[in-house]
């Protein structure tokens, strides 16, 4: 039942974050106005495969299946040493199915449209000012200064192959392959018999992104290890993602902050689904919803990660900062052999003390001196 005086809401930017919270808010509060701005052309916004487990977010899960495109039972991982698979469910949304979900349910949603917040009721773009009773920043990532993060950087092909692929589960990591630009893998989503998304993946320390090269390696890498063919690629994706190793102040946010752009999302994955449904769920249970709450409310959220979200940063500083690059798959070879439910909840950013010792213990995978020279490192050092 609506409980707040709540009458609009102006999201800015049509990611991610964004379209939960309209997607909550819709369920929740069905009279109020809700509207999103994208600065991106449609075909746009659509280059995103947003990918999570659906034990990050428990029952919510009920609710955001109505968006959801793909899902599978189980998901695999590959190294030298082993490989692995994990009956633990993992689903995928497409933006542009997202964006017409929520059309669907009245939210008005306007792309090619860059919008600048001008107070915490009012936006502004190219045709004039828009104003409404709470404004929300989902603007997306912002950079990091050099030297405080690491980079995930990646490209993608989703692929038609000539014949059925085999593939019935996602490969979410084969670091089998050649170890080049830091910790390399790649990550494989069959989604139908002859489709597939395949990405090329690295844990780098720059942001440089060859896209013929990446493209190269994915087509090689499907002929000599899935040993399929190609019959057509039918989008891209890219993405370089900052992989922070500390965490923004608080006070860097003048508006409510959603999503990437709040920092709202796994420090070491840069998934970001988990967080923005914890987000979503807590804005709207709000009994009075306005900028004052929701700013505490993101605050009280920081805070409440704050301490798992901390080890996750010392873990970005130890992977980045620690060893050589060429070296970094033995962190997450080391990782993955962990139990199940260390895997799952790292995952779900809920990291338990006890996983915490699992993770840090036996045989460093990265030289003992190095480590101890990180880890004494603090956080304060690259905010
Ligand atoms: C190719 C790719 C694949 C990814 N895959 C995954 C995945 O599988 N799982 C996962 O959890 N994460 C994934 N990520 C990480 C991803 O960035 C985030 O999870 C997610 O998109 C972040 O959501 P967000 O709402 O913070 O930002 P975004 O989704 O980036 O949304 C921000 C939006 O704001 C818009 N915008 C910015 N400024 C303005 C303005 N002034 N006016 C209007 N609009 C504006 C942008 O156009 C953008 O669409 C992927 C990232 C990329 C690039």
């Amino acid at each position: 039942m609506q409980t707040s005086n709540l009458r609009s809401v102006v999201l800015v930017g049509g990611g991610l974050s964004s379209s939960i919270l309209a997607w909550y808010f819709r369920s929740t509060h069905p009279l109020v106005e809700i509207t999103i701005f994208d600065e991106k052309s449609e075909a746009e916004l659509s280059k995103k495969t947003w990918s999570f487990h659906r034990s990050d977010i428990g029952q919510e899960y009920e609710r955001i299946r109505p968006l959801v495109n793909f899902s599978w039972p189980q998901y695999e991982v590959r190294f030298r040493s082993y490989s692995k698979i994990y009956d633990s469910e993992y689903s995928t949304l497409k933006p542009s199915h997202l964006k017409k979900r929520l059309e669907e349910v009245g939210v008005n949603f306007y792309i090619n449209c860059k919008v600048q917040i001008v107070d915490a009721q009012t936006v502004s773009h190219a045709n004039g000012v828009v104003k409404a009773d709470l404004v929300i920043d989902g603007r997306g990532q912002s950079p990091y200064s050099k030297g405080t993060c690491g980079y995930q950087k990646f490209h993608g092909l989703e692929i038609q192959t000539v014949s059925d692929h085999k593939i019935a589960v996602p490969i979410l990591m084969d670091a089998t392959v050649n170890q080049i630009d830091g910790y390399r893998f790649f990550y494989v989503l069959p989604l139908s018999k002859d489709r597939l998304l395949v990405e090329d993946t690295r844990y780098s320390d720059t942001t440089e992104l060859n896209v013929s090269d990446y493209k190269n390696e994915i087509a090689r890498y499907c002929a000599d290890v899935l040993k399929i063919q190609i019959k057509e690629v039918t989008s891209e994706e890219t993405g370089v993602l900052p992989i922070p190793f500390a965490p923004r102040l608080a006070k860097t946010f003048l508006f409510p902050t959603i999503g990437t752009a709040g920092q709202y999302c796994h420090p070491v994955t840069s998934y970001t689904l988990a967080d923005s449904v914890r987000v979503s769920k807590e804005i709207c249970q709000l009994e009075n919803i306005n900028t004052t709450s929701v700013m505490d409310l993101l605050n009280q959220y920081r805070e409440s990660r704050a301490k798992v979200n901390s080890f996750y940063f010392k873990l970005n500083r130890l992977l980045f900062l620690a060893g050589k690059p060429t070296e970094r798959w033995r962190i997450f070879e080391h990782f993955y052999a962990m139990p199940a439910s260390t895997v799952a909840r790292f995952y779900a950013g809920e990291t338990t003390a006890l996983d915490k010792m699992r993770i840090l213990s036996g045989k460093p995978p990265v030289p003992i001196l190095d480590a101890i020279r990180v880890l004494r490192k603090s956080e304060m050092e690259f905010t």
